[in-house]
């Protein structure tokens, strides 16, 4: 454009200086005119007139006549020429004068342009300032902040930070200061994370660059940084720059870790909680009800493990648990899952099954494992395991279900003698409703008077008189006749019914007694079974104080017996109440020893009266010597800490005679007397 006014002011310029020579030309031109035709007049006219006219007179007058005419013509040629000329020159002098104007707004529009270049100028003068001052701010953000900011600039791969080298422990000139310098550093797991989430922003999926990655650092260590960002585009969307910052969250990720670690698996096996399982089996629930495939659940529960952290310690306990974890492991195979579900049970998931063969095989596999003793701090242990199982579908579609019926076939395994496997099947259902059945009858039972006590008579083995009777309770049930407390004890005990039906035999027992001694002053002992629930409650002593003096009871003829789970559970509280027990007069026996864990120490501290041996270990007198000695040696040993000796289900006569040899103070048990109802003891008394 500006070109173009310079071009048009040129060539009015020299179209001026044209004209001007021109003028000189013409001037010329005329002059030497002027002066040809004026010679050639003098020469020719003179002489023609003289060739026409000879007369004198006429000749004069003619050459007056032919100045004249001379004048005339030169005058008029000369206005011809003038005016031609003046009209050239009037036209010129137009043309010069719109060249003038032309050049005038020519220069007019110059100097517009050049004020608009000037201002074009300061403008950019003035953003280039303002550029200069954001930029310092920037930088002295970048600098004064912790941040450490990244900036790449895409098309030369330049890559700058402001503090992520030195965070990393390098220094400057050690790391490149370009993407791929940056990108060494980079995780090898992590760079395909990366890569996608620089492509994500970039095409727009996500408004910011949002990644977690491993940077390694001068040590060799990774290091987990947090990196977030966005690009700049231009106006195709293409990606020209990317800035944004580094953060190292190490430290959270390593507690986010631990956090997990901690919410899903076990601190003491490493094995995956409860619920790393219920996760792993709500996705084998899904595939498997797409696939129509079936699968096993099973519940490893260990026998008796209780007795081994109550006596041993938790110490003994959680290496036990640790070994359990080990060896369950170790049978396991890749794809089978297995969790430590809480205390001594386990889940093992086996997917994918075929037939339930497999799945036996599996449960005689986990049972054999327990067949080598565990080695705790030089010392060996034997436990054994329960396991129920259920299959999908046949056993239950849902977690619960599935879970709920794999325990009642564990505790169906553990009710049918331990160190079984059982599989949930549709008698197990049947019992499970009768159980619910049981509970809901049990609470009336008290109040309809259902329950009764029977009495087994207990024998001095020097006489072989009646020396005493434990009491034991029956519910006589209106459709299934009387019950022994084998069918229902264990309800009782789970929702707190054991109670009342434990102070109802109390009251009981008490009433028999003193009728008892109306019709027959012997003095004769009866023993009452404690429930674990009772024997928590801390006014246990008073409330038989209290009972002894309603009924007028001599103490001494009076005996509670608790079995050793319960006196070891809380050992303190036991020997309190034990102690407070005695001192009114009572009498306090051990049940069922020997199928806990009671150690020798635990028998001193216990304040006790009356050792009664597990019918377990009688039943195995005779057949098998090693019993026999472990029998004599609990009766020697009871002796000696000034206890008396009462064998439980005494059922052959050789049993007596070893008894009796062994120097046992009691004797009870079918080869005497059944349990029988009250009026028939009174009889037998
Ligand atoms: P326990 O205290 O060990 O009672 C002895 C059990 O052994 C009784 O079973 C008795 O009938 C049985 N028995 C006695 N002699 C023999 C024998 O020669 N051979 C065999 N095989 N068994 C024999 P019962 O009456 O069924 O009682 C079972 C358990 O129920 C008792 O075991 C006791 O733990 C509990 N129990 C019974 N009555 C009460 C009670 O009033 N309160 C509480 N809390 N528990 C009770
Ligand atoms: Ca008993
Ligand atoms: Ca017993």
């Amino acid at each position: 454009m500006d070109e173009i006014k310079q071009e048009k002011a040129r060539q009015v310029l020299s179209r001026n200086e044209l004209q001007v020579s021109n003028l000189d030309h013409i001037t010329r031109k005329i002059t030497i005119i002027y002066l040809v035709l004026g010679l050639l007049w003098i020469l020719l006219s003179d002489q023609a007139l003289a060739a026409l006219v000879q007369d004198p007179d006429t000749y004069h007058t003619l050459q007056t006549y032919k100045g004249w005419f001379y004048v005339l013509m030169t005058a008029l040629v000369l206005y011809g020429l003038l005016h031609e000329q003046m009209k050239k020159l009037k036209n010129s002098r137009q043309k010069l004068l719109t060249s003038y104007e032309e050049l005038e707004s020519a220069y007019e529009e110059l100097i517009a342009m050049e004020e608009e270049l000037e201002h074009q100028y300061d403008t950019l003068k003035n953003k280039q300032e303002k550029l200069l001052e954001t930029e310092e701010k920037y930088r002295l953000i970048v600098e004064g902040s912790n941040e450490n900011i990244w900036d790449l600039n895409i098309k030369t791969g330049r890559m700058m930070f402001s503090r992520t080298k030195e965070m990393l422990g390098y220094s400057d000139d050690e790391i490149s200061s370009t993407y791929e310098g940056w990108k060494a550093l980079v995780h090898p797991e992590d760079i395909l994370t990366v890569q996608k989430a620089e492509e994500q922003h970039i095409k727009g999926r996500v408004p910011y660059y949002y990644c977690e990655f491993r940077l390694k650092d001068k040590s060799g260590e990774y290091r987990w940084i947090q990196s977030r960002g966005k690009a700049a585009c231009d106006g195709e969307s293409n990606a020209l720059r990317m800035a944004g910052s580094h953060l190292d969250v190490t430290e959270q990720k390593r507690m986010m870790m631990e956090m997990y670690d901690m919410a899903f698996y076990d601190k003491l096996t490493q094995l995956g909680n409860r619920s790393l399982f219920y996760d792993h089996l709500k996705k084998i629930l899904s595939s498997h009800h797409r696939r129509k495939r079936r699968f096993a659940l099973l519940i490893v529960d260990l026998d008796d493990f209780k007795r081994i952290n109550d006596t041993r310690g938790h110490i003994v306990g959680d290496k036990m648990l640790q070994q359990v974890a080990q060896r369950l492991g170790d049978v396991t195979e890749s794809g089978e899952m297995l969790a430590r579900s809480g205390g001594d049970e386990f889940f093992i998931l086996k997917p994918r099954i075929k037939s339930l063969e497999e799945v036996k095989n599996l449960a005689v596999e986990v049972l054999k494992t327990f067949e080598t003793p565990f080695s705790i701090d030089e010392s060996e242990f034997f436990i054994s395991a329960s396991i129920g199982i259920a299959v999908y579908p046949e056993d239950g579609e849902d977690r619960d279900t599935l879970i709920q019926h794999a325990d009642v076939a564990m505790n169906e395994a553990k009710a049918g003698g331990k160190n079984k496997y059982r599989l949930f099947d549709h008698n197990i259902r049947e019992r499970v409703a009768s159980w619910m059945e049981k509970e809901r009858g049990l609470r009336y039972a008290i109040l309809r008077e259902e329950f009764l006590v029977y009495y087994q008579p207990v024998l001095e083995t020097a006489t072989s008189k009646i020396s005493g009777a434990e009491a034991l309770v029956r519910w006589n049930h209106p459709e299934e006749g009387v019950l022994s407390p084998f069918h229902f004890i264990d309800i009782a005990e789970e929702t707190g019914q054991i109670v009342s039906i434990g102070q109802w035999v109390m009251e009981s027992v008490l009433k028999h007694h003193k009728e008892w001694r109306s019709q027959n002053d012997l003095p004769l002992m009866v023993s009452v079974n404690i429930s674990p629930a009772q024997f928590k409650r801390h006014d246990l002593a008073e409330w038989i104080e209290d009972l002894t003096r309603k009924y007028d009871m001599k103490p001494e003829e009076l005996q509670i017996e608790i079995t050793e789970t319960v006196a070891m559970e809380n050992l303190e509280h036991s020997i309190t109440v034990l102690e407070k027990i005695r001192k009114l007069g009572i009498k306090v026996a051990l049940d069922d020893f020997g199928t806990g864990f009671s150690s020798l120490n635990y028998l001193r501290t216990l304040p006790l009266d009356v050792l009664k041996i597990d019918k377990s270990f009688i039943g195995h007198l005779g057949k098998d010597r090693k019993e026999a000695a472990i029998v004599r040696q609990i009766i020697n040993m009871a002796h000696e800490l000034e206890l008396s000796v009462t064998a439980e289900g005494v059922e052959e006569k050789e049993q007596v005679e070893m008894l009796q040899r062994f120097g046992c103070d009691n004797l009870q048990g079918y080869y005497f007397y059944r349990p029988v109802p009250e009026t028939s003891f009174r009889e037998l008394l």
